[in-house]
């Protein structure tokens, strides 16, 4: 039997809509720029460059309608409304084709993001994960199985106190749920509880605390968070 110096950390775990088990979280996968208004609002060129990707820890995740403490180190805290797809049967070098058989289901969520830090680590060309990856810095809306949902079209939507800030539809994704899922099947074998957050359309903007978010997308749910 093994045993550990220590107990082992909590398992990261989503709701599920309508049921009482958990979906395990492994890892949360970021794609960047994959709207081009946003990539235009940071400064990019929309062309449909190859997708690129960051990631969070498991343990980032917010439960819907849970509070969102505001990060340490930063003054610029941004949302980024996303559509987020969970992976139910892991896999490497998926075809397009096959994609959406890997998915176990979708949630709405945040890619809440310490701007500051991040725009320095761009002009440096250091690493984002300070940036990306702090504590608690992915609220996740309760997750729907995947039979139903249609993933290539869907407003996508986030009001901050009442006040629509980001509104667009997947169909303008540059890059779909499916060449994503096969994209990042190259680059890493992906397993079961992995989440894919599949990247932010326009007008993202700064929060402070006593912000209430609530985002939606079509067809699949919402998330609800407050800054505190
Ligand atoms: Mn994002």
């Amino acid at each position: 039997m093994v045993s550990y110096v220590f107990p082992p950390p909590p398992v990261a775990a989503l709701p599920i809509k309508g049921s009482d088990a958990l979906f395990p979280v492994r890892r949360i996968f970021c794609v960047g720029r994959n709207y081009a208004e946003h990539a235009i609002e940071m400064g990019s060129d929309p062309t449909r460059e190859p997708p690129f990707y960051f990631a969070k820890p498991s343990d980032s995740v917010v439960i819907n309608g849970a509070d969102m403490p505001y990060p340490s180190v930063t003054k610029s805290l941004h949302h980024e409304m996303e559509l987020v797809v969970a992976i139910g049967r892991g896999g490497r070098n998926i075809a397009v084709a096959d994609a959406l058989s890997h998915v176990w289901g979708y949630c709405a969520g945040l890619d809440m993001t310490r701007r500051d830090i991040q725009n320095e680590a761009k002009k440096t060309g250091r690493p984002w994960d300070m940036g990306k990856g702090f504590d608690k810095s992915a609220p996740m809306g309760l997750l729907v199985p995947a039979a139903g949902v249609n993933p290539a079209k869907g407003k996508i939507e986030l009001k901050v106190n009442g006040k629509v800030t980001q509104t667009s539809d997947l169909s303008k994704l540059i890059w779909s749920v499916p060449e994503v899922i096969a994209n990042l099947s190259e680059l890493v074998e992906l397993a079961p509880g992995d989440l894919i957050m599949t990247g932010t359309p326009e007008g993202v903007a700064a929060v402070v605390r006593g912000d209430a978010l609530e985002g939606f997308v079509e067809g699949v749910g919402d998330i609800r968070t407050n800054i505190i």
